[in-house]
C-alpha cells in the first residue's frame, strides 16, 4: 500500500543549500510520489540513483510559489514548494497543469498531517529574505493563510511572460494518473490576469495615530490595497497587518525612482539646498536635487574651510551628466561612468574623485505634515492637547504653541467668542483639511465640542513671514527672496488647482518653518469673520492695499484676485517687509489704483522680477497670469539669476 505509485515525472529541483540563483543549483530529477513518500532520483543511463526522500507524514505545506517576475534560471518555469520539517524544497514543473496536479495530489496526501501549517510564504526564500514579506529569518512565520485542501476549481494562473498558451497544456510526458483520470483541461483555458500589486516604500516613519492606522517604518515596503482619498491609502505590511497610511509618506518601489533614497530631495532649489547644507554644517553634507534643466539632477556638496583655504565653507553644485547612448550612462567626470545615479552616488560616497568632498552625510528630508492625524479624523480630543507659550494673536484670538499626545508640536488657535461664524467654519474645516501641500500650513483638526473652539494646525517655528522679513532685513539676496516667492506661488497653485480662493493673501498670512520653507496660511478664513469692519471694503480694517479693483469695488473674489494679492506679497518680499502704499490712506489707494497707479519697483527687484509683479496687477483679471504660470516665471527667474 505505502509504495503505491501516485505520480512520477521529471521535474527540476532547486538546491537547498546554495544561496545564489545560479543555473548550477537547478537539477533535473525524477520525482516519484507514493502513498508514503516523495522521492527524487538522478537518472544515469537506465539506472536510478535516489538523491532524496521525504516522508509524507513530515510535510507541512505544499503550495505553488507565486513568482513576481524574478529570474528562474532553469527550463521549467512553474515553481511549487514542499515544506517539510524545517526545510523547503522548491520544485519546478514544466507547465501549469503538471504543477497543479502535483500540488493537488500532494495536498490530498498530507492534509491530515498534525503539523500542517496555518500560514505559509507564497513567494521564494531568496538571498536571505522572504520575497513575499521581506522577513529575514528563514523560520519566520508565514504571511499568508495556507489552504490545506487546495482548489481544484481554481482558474489557471497567467502564463509566464514570453510563453505561449500551448505550453500550458499538459505534456505527453505527464504520467497517467493511477485512477485513470487525465490531468488538466484539454479545452480552451480562460487566462485571467492577476492584478499586479502596487508596492511602495516608506519615506518616513509614521507611528499611526488610531487603531485603524498602519505604522510605517522608513525604508520598508508596503502593498497598497485601496486609495481611500488623495491623502490616505489603505495598505498592508510584510506581516499581513492592514491599515491607513498617509499617501505623502510613501513612494512607488520602482527602478529609477530616486524618491526612495534619503539623499534625493525633489523640490529643493539651489538656494534651499545651500540653506539646508549650511544648517547641517558638516564636511561632506550633500543633497541630490532636481536641476533647473528638466530631467537633470544636481549634487550640492558642502565642504568646510579645510578645503577652501579662505576660512569659510564652500558649497559646490555638480550637474549629473548623461551619455547619449541608450540606455544612458551617468557621470560627473567622464572617466567614471555609472549605469545609474544611485551607483554614481555610492561611488562618490567613498571617492571624492574631483568633488570638493566625498559624499558623506545625506541631508535628510524631514517628514511632511499629514492631512489630519489620521484618516477621516477631524475632531481632536482637547484632553490630548497641552499648552505651551503664546505665539501671537490675531483676528480670531490667541494662538499658542502646544503638543498633541505629548509629542507632536502644533499651533492651537482658541477662537474668541463672537469672532467667527463657527458652525459654517466647522463644516468647511473638513474640506480645508484635505488641502494638503508642502507649501500650505496644514489644518490638523478641531476641538469643536467645546467653547472656545480650538483650531489645531501645523506649527511653524519661525512665525509669520512679515516679521521674518523685517527681522532679517538686509540679510537676503535675490535668490533667497525669489525662493520665498516660489514657495508662496506653489502653495497658491495648489489652492488654485483645487478651486479654493484665499481672499486674504498677504505676507502676514504666510508662515516660515524651521527649515525656512514658507507656507501659505489662513486660506479662506475671512469668510468666517464676524466683524463687519473687517469684511466691508469701505472700512478701515479692510485690506485694500492687497486687493484688486474688482474686489474693492464689487467684492468679486477669484483666483485672479488672489494673483493680484500675490503681486503685493512679492513686493513685500522684495522690500523686506515694508508696508505697501505706506503714506496713503485706504480711500486714497482706491483712487490711485483705479486710475492705474501701481506700487513702485523695490530696489532689490531687478526689472524682470518687477515685470512679474506688474503682470499680477493687470487691471483686467483675465489678463493676469495663473499661479501655475507664475511658478514657471519665478522658477525661470531663479534659474536665470543662479545657474547651476
Ligand atoms: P488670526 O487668524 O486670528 O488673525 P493669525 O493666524 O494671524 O491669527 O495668528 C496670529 C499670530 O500667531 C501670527 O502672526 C503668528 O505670529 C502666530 N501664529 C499663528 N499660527 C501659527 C503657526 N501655525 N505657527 C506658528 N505661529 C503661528
Amino acid at each position: 500500500m505505502s509504495s503505491e505509485l501516485i505520480l512520477e515525472e521529471t521535474l527540476t529541483k532547486r538546491s537547498q543549500q546554495k544561496k545564489r540563483t545560479s543555473p548550477l543549483n537547478y537539477k533535473e530529477r525524477l520525482f516519484v510520489l507514493t502513498k508514503s513518500s516523495l522521492a527524487y532520483y538522478d537518472r544515469k543511463a537506465e539506472k536510478k540513483f535516489r538523491r532524496g526522500l521525504i516522508e509524507l507524514s513530515l510535510i507541512r505545506c505544499v503550495e505553488i510559489v507565486r513568482s513576481n517576475g524574478e529570474l528562474i534560471p532553469c527550463h521549467n518555469k512553474y515553481p511549487f514548494q514542499v515544506v517539510h520539517d524545517t526545510n523547503i524544497l522548491y520544485i519546478f514543473a514544466p507547465n501549469h497543469d503538471s504543477r497543479t496536479i502535483w500540488v493537488q495530489r500532494l495536498k490530498e496526501e498530507i492534509k491530515d498531517n498534525p503539523s500542517v501549517l496555518a500560514k505559509f510564504h507564497p513567494q521564494f526564500w531568496q538571498e536571505g529574505s522572504w520575497l513575499c514579506c521581506r522577513q529575514m529569518e528563514k523560520q519566520a512565520p508565514g504571511c499568508e493563510k495556507y489552504n490545506p485542501y487546495g482548489d481544484i476549481t481554481r482558474k489557471p494562473l497567467p502564463p509566464v511572460p514570453g510563453e505561449s498558451k500551448d505550453r500550458m497544456r499538459p505534456q505527453s510526458s505527464l504520467p497517467p494518473c493511477p485512477d485513470g483520470e487525465q490531468g488538466g483541461d484539454e479545452g480552451e483555458q480562460e487566462v485571467v490576469t492577476e492584478k499586479k500589486e502596487e508596492v511602495v516604500v516608506a519615506l518616513y516613519d509614521f507611528p499611526g495615530a488610531e487603531p485603524h492606522d498602519l505604522r510605517l517604518v522608513k525604508g520598508l515596503e508596503y502593498v497598497i490595497l485601496e486609495k481611500c482619498d488623495i491623502n490616505w491609502y489603505k495598505a498592508r505590511n510584510k506581516y499581513g497587518e492592514e491599515g491607513y497610511i498617509p499617501s505623502n509618506y510613501i513612494t512607488e518601489k520602482k527602478l529609477g525612482n530616486l524618491m526612495q533614497f534619503v539623499w534625493y530631495s525633489k523640490h529643493v532649489n539651489r538656494n534651499k539646498a545651500e540653506e539646508l547644507l549650511r544648517k547641517e554644517d558638516k564636511e561632506g553634507a550633500f543633497i541630490v536635487r532636481d536641476s533647473s534643466n528638466p530631467e537633470t539632477y544636481t549634487i550640492s556638496v558642502y565642504a568646510k574651510s579645510l578645503h577652501t583655504g579662505d576660512g569659510g565653507a564652500a558649497i559646490k553644485h555638480y550637474r549629473i551628466k548623461k551619455t547619449q547612448e541608450s540606455p544612458p550612462q551617468f557621470y560627473l567626470a567622464e572617466k567614471h561612468l555609472f549605469s545609474s545615479i544611485p551607483e554614481l552616488i555610492d561611488y562618490h560616497k567613498h571617492n571624492a574623485a574631483g568633488l570638493v568632498a566625498r559624499l558623506r552625510y545625506p541631508v535628510g528630508k524631514s517628514a511632511p505634515s499629514t492631512a489630519g492625524f489620521s484618516y477621516e479624523k477631524w475632531e481632536i480630543n482637547p484632553r490630548e492637547l497641552t499648552f505651551m507659550k503664546e505665539l501671537g494673536s490675531g483676528q480670531f484670538g490667541v494662538v499658542r504653541l502646544g503638543k498633541w499626545r505629548a509629542q507632536h508640536k502644533v499651533a492651537i488657535k482658541a477662537i474668541r467668542e463672537g469672532a467667527m461664524f463657527e458652525e459654517d467654519f466647522i463644516e468647511e474645516a473638513k474640506v480645508m483639511m484635505k488641502l494638503s501641500h508642502p507649501k500650505l500650513v496644514q489644518l490638523y483638526g478641531l476641538c469643536s465640542q467645546q467653547r472656545p473652539i480650538y483650531i489645531v494646525t501645523e506649527f511653524m517655528e519661525l512665525g509669520c513671514l512679515l516679521n521674518f522679513l523685517r527681522q532679517r532685513c538686509g540679510g537676503f539676496n535675490i535668490g533667497s527672496l525669489l525662493s520665498i516667492c516660489l514657495d508662496v506661488s506653489e502653495g497658491m497653485e495648489h489652492l488654485e488647482a483645487n478651486g479654493f480662493i484665499h481672499r486674504d493673501l498677504a505676507a502676514r498670512n504666510c508662515l516660515v518653518s524651521d527649515t525656512m520653507v514658507v507656507k501659505v496660511s489662513d486660506f479662506g478664513m475671512t469668510r468666517y469673520v464676524l466683524d463687519n469692519m473687517y469684511t466691508s471694503s469701505s472700512s478701515a480694517k479692510f485690506c485694500v492695499k492687497w486687493s484688486p479693483p474688482e474686489v474693492f469695488h464689487f467684492c468679486t473674489f477669484s483666483s485672479m484676485s488672489d494673483v493680484w494679492s500675490y503681486g503685493v506679497v512679492m513686493w513685500e518680499v522684495f522690500t523686506e517687509g515694508q508696508m505697501p502704499f505706506e503714506q496713503q490712506l485706504n480711500h486714497e489707494v482706491v483712487t490711485l489704483v483705479t486710475r492705474g497707479h501701481r506700487l513702485h519697483r523695490p530696489k532689490m527687484a531687478p526689472p524682470f522680477i518687477y515685470d512679474i509683479m506688474q503682470k499680477c496687477w493687470h487691471k483686467k483679471p483675465e489678463e493676469r497670469p495663473s499661479f501655475s504660470q507664475i511658478c514657471v516665471m519665478i522658477a525661470d527667474a531663479l534659474e536665470g539669476d543662479l545657474t547651476d
